[in-house]
Formats: C-alpha cells, structure tokens, sequence
C-alpha cells in the first residue's frame, strides 16, 4: 500500500516516536495526542480497517489486543488505560490502517 501513511511508518519513510515494535506489530505515539499518554498499536500488515480483517488476521488481532495493558503499564499507565478503535468514515476513521489508539493519562499538555 505505497499510498498508506502508517505503511511508509512501517517502512521507516516517515519517522515516528517508536513503542514497540517486533515481526508483526509497530506501536508508536500519536502525531496529535489527546491524553497525556497516546500511542497507536497497528499491525505491519496493511489492513485498512477492523471491517476488513478476516478469520486469518484472529492471531494478529489478539496479540495486539494482549500488548496493549503491557505496553500501557510501560508508558506509565498503571492505573488503567483507554483503547479506542475507529472503524469506516461513519466511524471517525482517518487512517486507514488498522490501528488500537491506547491512551490515558489525563489530558494532553
Ligand atoms: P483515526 O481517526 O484514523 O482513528 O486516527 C488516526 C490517528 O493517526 C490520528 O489520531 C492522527 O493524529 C494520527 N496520525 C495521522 N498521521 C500521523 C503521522 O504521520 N504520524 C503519527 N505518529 N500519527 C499520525
Ligand atoms: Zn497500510
């Protein structure tokens, strides 16, 4: 997907403040975060939406899913975290890679 913005992160075309990354899955923070803490978990397969992953993307789906209390507790969200998924246009969704925003905090500075 050379047109998609989280690919070309994927890809080091565009930098990004990294969380986490290994084989399967980026995590990084939110170009405009709306809590203090606000990063993003996407897997570095392009898929444009939860409406378009498939009964083959139930592993990657999971462990994003299991990472983000992990990574949340290491960004320094012990006390509990937020997770939000936009889905389609009607869903408020501007990017259109998969993407788990993971947030909390309070709100931004
Ligand atoms: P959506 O509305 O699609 O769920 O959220 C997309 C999110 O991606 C937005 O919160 C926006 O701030 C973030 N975003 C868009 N472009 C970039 C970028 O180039 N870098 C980073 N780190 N975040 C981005
Ligand atoms: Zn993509």
């Amino acid at each position: 997907m050379s047109d998609c913005i989280f690919c070309k992160i994927i890809a080091g075309q565009i930098p990004s403040r990294k969380v986490y990354e290994d084989d399967d899955v980026l995590a990084f923070h939110d170009i405009h975060p709306f809590a203090r803490v606000h990063f993003m978990i996407i897997p570095k397969k392009h898929i444009a939406s939860l409406a378009d992953a498939g009964p083959e993307d139930q592993a990657i789906l999971g462990k994003i899913l299991l990472l983000a209390p992990k990574l949340a507790q290491e960004q320094g969200l012990e006390g509990g975290f937020k997770t939000l998924v936009n889905t389609g246009r009607g869903g408020g969704q501007e990017v259109f890679h998969l993407h788990v925003h993971v947030f909390g905090g309070g709100p931004a500075a």
